[in-house]
């Protein structure tokens, strides 16, 4: 399947082939959407995951800032996404203090 179409009802997602896990995303994200995960099979160790997508947005901070166009937002007319909440910063914080791995 390409992750270059936009999946439905779907406010952000990977292309998991392009990732190289440099965190960037998680690390720019303000709403505790994005997390990595330990996975064994890939190269670096780890993965970025998709956690929260009811938090995202639309910010785009993520695919602007990924140097591997791996990460991929919806168009603004077509999603509707949420509002930045507390709850969402707070997430987000706790994710960049346990060094952009996954919370929950
Ligand atoms: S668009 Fe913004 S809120 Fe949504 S995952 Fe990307 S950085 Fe986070
Ligand atoms: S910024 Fe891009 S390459 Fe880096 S972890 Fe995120 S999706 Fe992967």
């Amino acid at each position: 399947m390409s992750n270059m179409v936009a999946p439905d009802q779907t406010p952000v997602w990977v292309n998991e082939a392009r990732c190289k896990a440099c965190d960037i995303c998680v690390s720019r994200c303000p709403a505790g959407v994005l997390g990595m995960r330990l996975d064994p099979h890939k190269v670096l160790g780890k993965v970025i995951e998709v956690i929260h997508p009811e938090s995202c947005i639309g910010c785009q901070e993520c695919e602007l800032h990924c140097p591997d166009f791996a990460i991929y937002v919806a168009d603004r007319k077509e999603f509707k996404f949420a509002k930045i909440t507390q709850e969402a910063k707070d997430r987000a914080q706790k994710v960049r203090d346990n060094k952009f791995m996954a919370i929950d």
